[in-house]
């Protein structure tokens, strides 16, 4: 109790005590009540500040999902930092990878010079680097802290946070300055907690709007590369049928596609075809090829150059210099495995060369390679072309070539042009049976149905028709073949029209010549058959008168002489009567025994001619032989008549060896004698009609010519093999007739 209070508690009422009391208590009460009213209206303010604060979230989230800038994007969630966390300053900063190259939004108002912008944006990162991933820190900046050197923040809340699979990285900043202290609450726990849940959406917004803009890159490249390809493709089908001109097509098109300023394609033998501004030209080979060692020395398919690769080739040629200061980019062109050139391309400044370009280089020089391998095959064909074209157009004979169904002409040569005197364009206009007569091409037609594919066949003298109607004789050689997938049908014509009249009038002449000689047989065989039998009456009577024995002295050795010369003639006689008959009759077949025939010969002949010679006989016969007998008997008679006629008259012992072996087939006969021998001058003459190589005795020169004829008649040969005064041998073969 204090002095003051001059009512002692004693000397109050117990009303008044009583009363105090109860006021005492109410006073209480109602303290106690203005704190817990406060208490929840402090509760009731954070709430509504909470749910302030959820509902800008949501609104920032709203925002956020929408389509933007990057710059709105980093815009608006500074200007949110600034809304939700009731600060002056929001900053975001969003990295990527770890290169932590910041962007930085939301602080425009402190009007940053750009290098001042570009500092803190590097200081920012360095600061967030620092900071654990996830970790709200609130802090009082300190005066000689380094982020006032350039904005005077007083109180900040940092935060960082990052999503470590895509490489991302968000940093947050909200901060009061020195002149705003005064107005805006210090920043407290609450706003605190919900920072890291603000950052943690607004990375979750910033990976997704990267996910969406490299998917719509993605795309968008995509599509580009499609339109590409797809341009490609087009120019591709509109390439010509020249090689040449394709690559040069090709390789404006590389130019073009890639953006190059020129390209260039360098062949093996070091020509070189380049494409600049729209032109292309063609330079000559001077040499070596210049580019292809330098792509082979990279291990790489499409290689990168910088201007001063071609360096090196101080004496290069002017195209190559044009490459000395530019970007290049170069692959080989291939044929197979084989490289046939290079493929380069020359672009301004630093250029890039994504695997899309490099694809688009590789399918050119893949094209260009085409284009080189057609232009070898185009080559080969126009050679065996030429090659064919030369023979077929060379060739005396005339070449047509129908299709086989309806035989309508397809390729006439010239040779056939000027034989059938049409023009090569109007044999396009015909079908090959206007080029026979109607006769021949019934004949043709038949032939041709018959033939088999692959077939020849060759048909002669066949009756052809010319332009004019005219008509000659053809041989024809037909072919069907098949080419490129067409049945087609070539025919050979060699004109034989005048080998047709030779051979018509030869055979008109042989008809005649053959009548005119068997009137000739028959008139010699009259002709000395009649004269036989008056000679045969003469000797007759010679005879007879040399019987009477009056008849004496010279009478009687004229007599003789009258009759040697009778018995001359009658030996001519004969002998032309032999020939005749070997002219006129018809070849007998009957068996012959070589031994009889020659042993009765022989002695015939010494009958005539009583000469001293030994005959030697080697006969060897074992099967059957069959020729006409008195043809045989007369090639015998005469040659041992002859050996015996032409023996040697020196006393030395004249013989004749006659040597027979016959089989199946033949009868193989030599006639070997040491007679007189015949001179080699008139040796190869001693077959001819009435030649004789010799005085020594009588003869007509007949006897061997007919031996030929009869030999030849009955398919066989004759030959003689002499020396004078040593002997001669004949050799006869004859055949069997069997
Ligand atoms: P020819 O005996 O009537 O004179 P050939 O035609 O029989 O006529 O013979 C022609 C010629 O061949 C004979 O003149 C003769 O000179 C020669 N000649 C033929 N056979 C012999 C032979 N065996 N030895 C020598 N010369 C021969």
């Amino acid at each position: 109790m204090n002095s003051q209070d001059h009512t002692p508690e004693s000397n109050l009422s117990p009303e008044y005590a009583e009363l105090k009391k109860k006021y005492k208590d109410l006073q209480l009460r109602v303290t106690r009540f203005s704190v817990i009213e406060q208490q929840l209206i402090n509760a009731r303010n954070r709430l509504d500040r909470e749910v302030n604060i959820h509902r800008q979230l949501q609104g920032f989230n709203r925002k956020a999902f929408g389509e933007m800038p990057d710059d709105s994007f980093g815009r608006l969630v500074a200007e949110s930092l600034i809304d939700i966390f009731e600060v002056e300053v929001g900053m975001a900063c969003f990295g990527q990878d770890n290169e932590f190259d910041f962007e930085l939004y939301g602080i425009e108002e402190f009007s940053l010079t750009d290098s001042d912008r570009d500092a803190l944006r590097k200081e920012l990162r360095d600061y967030f680097f620092q900071l654990p991933s996830g970790k709200v820190s609130l802090s009082h900046v300190e005066d000689n802290d380094w982020i006032r050197k350039r904005i005077p923040l007083r109180n900040i809340l940092l935060t960082r946070v990052s999503d470590p699979q895509l490489g991302i990285t968000v940093g947050l900043l909200a901060g009061i300055t020195d002149k705003g202290i005064l107005h805006y609450d210090l920043i407290d726990s609450d706003r605190e907690a919900v920072f890291g849940v603000f950052a943690q959406q607004v990375l979750s917004h910033h990976t997704n709007r990267l996910r969406t803009q490299t998917n719509r890159m993605q795309y968008q490249a995509l599509s580009l590369e499609q339109e590409r390809m797809s341009r490609l493709a087009q120019r591709f089908i509109d390439l010509d049928v020249d090689p040449q001109y394709n690559i040069k097509q090709l390789l404006a098109l590389s130019r073009d596609m890639l953006n190059a300023r020129n390209a260039f394609y360098e062949r093996m033998d070091g020509s070189v075809i380049i494409s600049k501004e729209g032109v292309e030209q063609e330079l000559k080979a001077t040499g070596a090829p210049v580019c292809m060692d330098l792509i082979l020395s990279q291990s790489k398919e499409v290689v990168h150059f910088k201007g001063n690769a071609f360096e090196k080739f101080s004496d290069a040629p002017d195209w190559l210099k044009a490459l000395q200061n530019q970007t290049t980019i170069g692959t080989m062109v291939r044929i197979d495995r084989n490289a046939i050139g290079s493929l380069m391309l020359g672009f301004t400044g630093t250029a890039v060369f994504p695997e899309s370009d490099q694809n688009i280089v590789r399918i050119l020089s893949a094209a260009i390679g085409v284009e080189e391998r057609r232009q070898l095959a185009l080559q080969a064909l126009q050679d065996s072309e030429e090659k064919y074209r030369m023979i077929f157009e060379g060739t005396p004979n005339g070449i047509v070539v129908a299709e086989s169904g309806k035989f309508d002409i397809v390729y006439a040569n010239s040779a056939s042009c000027q034989l059938f005197e049409y023009a090569p364009e109007e044999f396009l206009e015909m079908t090959i049976k206007d080029m026979y007569a109607p006769d021949s091409w019934t004949e043709i037609l038949s032939i041709i149905k018959s033939m088999k594919p692959g077939r020849s066949i060759v048909t002669d003298e066949v009756s052809c028709i010319r332009k004019n109607g005219s008509g000659f004789y053809a041989d024809i050689s037909m072919h069907r073949i098949s080419l490129g997938g067409r049945e087609l049908i070539a025919g050979f014509f060699t004109d034989v029209t005048e080998r047709r009249n030779a051979r018509q009038i030869l055979e008109a002449n042989n008809i005649e010549l053959k009548k005119i000689n068997s009137e000739l047989d028959n008139f010699v065989y009259s002709v000395s058959h009649d004269l036989r039998a008056p000679l045969l009456a003469i000797r007759g009577l010679i005879n007879l008168i040399e019987l009477d024995t009056s008849v004496q002295g010279d009478a009687s050795s004229y007599l003789g002489m009258m009759s040697s010369s009778v018995n001359r003639m009658d030996d001519t006689i004969k002998e032309i009567l032999e020939y005749s008959r070997n002219a006129r009759l018809e070849v007998k077949q009957s068996p012959i025994e070589f031994r009889e025939m020659i042993l009765q010969c022989f002695d015939d002949v010494k009958h005539y001619f009583p000469e001293d010679i030994d005959l030697q006989l080697d006969v060897q016969q074992n099967e059957s032989f069959f020729s006409d007998p008195n043809r045989v008997n007369t090639v015998l008679k005469n040659i041992i008549g002859n050996a015996v006629k032409y023996k040697k008259h020196s006393g030395e012992a004249s013989y004749l060896k006659i040597r027979v072996r016959s089989d199946a087939d033949w009868a193989h006969l030599t006639f070997s004698d040491n007679g007189e021998g015949i001179e080699a001058s008139h040796i190869h003459k001693i077959f001819e009609m009435f030649y004789r190589a010799s005085n020594s005795t009588v003869g007509t020169g007949l006897g061997l010519y007919i031996c030929k004829e009869i030999v030849a008649n009955l398919g066989g040969t004759i030959q003689v093999q002499s020396e004078r005064g040593v002997g001669t041998v004949f050799t006869v073969t004859l055949k069997n007739l069997y």
